[in-house]
């Protein structure tokens, strides 16, 4: 490695706590500034907690733009953007209509592979070397369809994964209910994912925070970064308010405000916020052992410990967290079209929480150095996969750090990919 450096990372969600983390292996002085408190809430807590070497297509595919133009027409759908003549907004749309082909996706498909692999084995080191306790479980993951139609699609994706080296298993009905023999589903059949794990990211990221702060990193909380120092090439310093923190180097990991946060520095990197909703049952009528994903009604359910949380919705909304009941009922309403024995009622009174995906048009993340600068990088974008790959995130940021070859190549998540 090249020396130790100091190293200043903004945002404290679960893809700046770990690069903090691999930073700080790689023998790095490692501050974070977060704006939020010890408890502060982020994308990284509400999520459905799922490791998922499955989603290797990016959220950019053909028949996206289509499927998401009819989605847009239903009051309940999952998906919605809200219209408005906003720049960024547009020119984002335009570039995710550019990269919805199958080029970008057979391009990006390897990587998100290996991104998805390389993660789950970090997270299986952070609980098995290092002790971290979050809840992991290695059981897969499964695609439940209603519809023969849907079913038929999803083993196109699963022979797909076979082509690319995952494990991948159509299952009928009957199948699926000997992996999940407690539950009572109505389904047409389902695609079983054996690599995919879940785990508690509220535990996750409190438990990271825990051991950074035992392990020498300096959490600063409350630390709002509002701009920069620059001197040509360097960033010198963040600022919060009066304060400047310097450091060697600068790693903004910000989630869906990364691009407020870099104002100022003029760099170019696209991104809308993509807002989800999750509900947690504490008591639930049936409790399953493997996540799954509601194909059609794009609903994941990921049993924790011994509660269940189902989470849902996309909605490119802007940095706006409140909550749309409708799709919130969409969400209720789907559940026992799928799980007969769950029904709206046994959510009245369970709080909705939201949360805010990082999106980039290409579904793929920033995660690099950016060129105008010698010591300015970026870690952010992860949309839908931003627990899933915080490891691995993690751990490239820190190679790049010390002067190590990255262990994935990373010319397609470049920062500066739309500069
Ligand atoms: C409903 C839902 C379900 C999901 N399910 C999954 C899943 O199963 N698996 C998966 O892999 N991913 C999932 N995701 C996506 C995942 O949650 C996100 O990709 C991930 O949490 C993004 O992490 P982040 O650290 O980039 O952003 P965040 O968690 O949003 O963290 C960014 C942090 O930056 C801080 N910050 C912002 N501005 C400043 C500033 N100026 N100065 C200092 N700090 C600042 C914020 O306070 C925040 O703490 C889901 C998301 C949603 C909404």
């Amino acid at each position: 490695m090249s020396g130790a450096r100091t190293v200043l990372i903004v945002g404290g969600g679960v893809i700046g706590l770990c690069a903090a983390w691999y930073a700080l292996q790689k023998g790095h002085r490692v501050t974070l500034l977060e704006r939020g408190g010890p408890d502060h809430d982020s994308c990284s807590l509400g999520n459905a907690g799922m490791i998922v070497p499955s989603h290797f297509v990016p959220l950019a595919a053909p028949g996206m733009v289509g499927l998401g133009l009819r989605m847009m027409l239903h009051p309940e759908s999952p998906f919605w953007i809200r219209p408005r003549l906003d720049r960024d907004l547009l020119s984002w749309g335009w570039r995710f209509l550019r990269a919805a082909n199958t080029r970008h996706v057979e391009r990006a498909a390897p990587v998100l592979r290996d991104l998805n692999l390389q993660s789950r084995r970090c997270y299986e080191e952070l609980a098995e070397r290092h002790g971290l306790r979050f809840g992991l479980v290695k059981k897969g993951l499964m695609m439940l369809c209603r519809t023969e139609r849907v079913l038929e699609e999803e083993a196109a994706l699963a022979e797909r994964a076979r082509q690319i080296g995952l494990e991948a298993q159509v299952l009928t009905a009957a199948q699926a209910a000997q992996l999940e023999p407690h539950i009572q589903m109505e389904i047409a059949g389902a695609v079983y994912f054996p690599q995919d794990c879940h785990l508690i990211p509220q535990q996750f990221v409190a438990e990271l925070t825990r051991r950074l702060e035992q392990e020498g990193a300096s959490l600063v909380w409350s630390a709002e970064v509002t701009g920069w120092r620059t001197a040509g090439r360097r960033v010198e310093a963040a600022l919060v308010g009066e304060r400047a923190f310097a450091a060697d180097e600068f790693v903004i990991a910000g989630g869906a405000w990364s691009p407020t946060i870099a104002r100022g520095l003029r760099v170019d990197m696209p991104m809308q916020a993509g807002k989800g909703y999750s509900l947690t049952l504490t008591d639930p009528p049936q409790l399953p052992s493997i996540c799954s994903i509601l194909t059609e009604a794009r609903i994941a359910v990921t049993p924790m410990e011994g509660a269940l949380r189902f989470a849902g919705t996309m909605e490119i909304t802007g940095l706006d967290e409140s909550v749309h009941p409708g799709r919130v009922n969409g969400i209720l309403r789907s559940i026992p079209r799928y799980f007969p024995a769950f029904s709206p009622d046994h959510f009245r009174g369970i709080a909705v929480w939201s949360g805010l995906r990082p999106c980039s048009p290409d579904g793929l993340p920033y995660v690099g150095r950016f060129g105008r600068y010698d010591n300015l990088l970026a870690a952010t974008g992860h949309a839908m996969m931003g627990l899933s790959l915080g490891p691995i995130t993690g751990r490239l940021i820190a190679q790049i750090l010390s002067g190590e070859p990255p262990s994935i190549p990373l010319d397609l998540l470049s920062p500066d990919r739309y500069a």
